[in-house]
């Protein structure tokens, strides 16, 4: 790994697609940042497997559902890496499973604040340091959406769905905001991948219980998401900004 190496911010890289995303840029020859809001010791050894295999990562903590840890993630990686050329807003949760008149305006409130606030946020500071604009080289954002956003999540979680909804319109937008400055904007709808954050739905078998439903007959796999993340992040995708790629299997 060269000291020039690019460095790429990923939100949530602690577990599941996020670490996924985390080592494949690793050894396409990026400089992580692997963000975590609670799994340190997740997040450390993601930086070690990356570290073993040659390349440079640091683990940084920080909610990305509170502005003041946004500003603080990226202070660090201005201290240790003096710059950034890619973000993966990928961070995100979901709830227990209810109908829109069960949920609590708290709730709400922080799925947004998480899943979409949080990327907004994120978004903000990469563009003040990475925008022709304010002087700098150019980079590329990837936020991670979800097929939610076109199905709606009825009966299940609306308001994950919804957040997924903004993730996308947020995409679009500031793809074409920030085109001419030398910053691309894409995001990657996964279908059910086999993570953790079923669990957190009260559904920890779903990947393997939905699987019989899928077009494919399986859930997919971090490994796969984050395929398509590091080619959208690479040169090959050059030409493409404000795409929402699906990576749901047919889904
Ligand atoms: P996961 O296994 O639950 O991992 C979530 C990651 O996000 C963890 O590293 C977690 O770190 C981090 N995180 C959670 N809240 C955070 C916060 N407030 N601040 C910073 N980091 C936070 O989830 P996943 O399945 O990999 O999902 C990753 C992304 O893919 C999410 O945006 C999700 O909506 C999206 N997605 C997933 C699926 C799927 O089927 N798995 C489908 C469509 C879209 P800590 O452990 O430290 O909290």
């Amino acid at each position: 790994m060269t000291d020039d190496a690019p460095v790429l911010l990923v939100t949530g890289g602690s577990r599941g697609i996020g670490a996924a995303i985390c080592l494949a840029a690793a050894q396409h020859g990026w400089a992580v940042a692997v963000n975590y809001a609670s799994s340190e010791e997740a997040a450390e050894a993601v930086v070690g497997t990356i570290r073993d295999a040659g390349g440079k990562a640091i683990a940084i903590a920080g909610d990305v559902g509170k502005a003041e840890d946004i500003k603080s993630v990226f202070a660090k990686i201005d201290a240790h890496f003096g710059r950034i050329d890619g973000l993966v807003n990928n961070a995100g949760i979901v709830d227990a499973m209810q109908r829109l008149d069960e949920m609590t305006p708290e709730r709400i409130d922080r799925m947004f604040r998480i899943n979409i606030t949080g990327s907004m946020l994120a978004a903000a500071e990469a563009v003040r340091r990475m925008s022709t604009r304010h002087g700098g080289k150019g980079g590329v954002i990837i936020n991670v959406s979800s097929m939610a956003a076109t199905l709606g999540g009825g009966g299940q979680y609306v308001d994950y769905a919804a957040s997924k909804g903004a993730i996308d319109t947020f995409t679009v937008g500031l793809a074409r905001e920030v085109a001419a400055e030398s910053i691309r904007v894409n995001a990657v709808r996964p279908g059910i991948i086999d993570t953790d954050i079923h669990a957190a739905a009260g559904l920890p078998d779903r990947a393997r219980d939905i699987a019989p439903q899928l077009p494919m007959k399986r859930a997919g796999t971090s490994d796969e998401v984050a395929d398509a993340v590091l080619y959208l992040l690479s040169p090959h995708a050059s030409y493409i900004t404000g795409a929402l790629l699906d990576v749901s299997g047919g889904r």
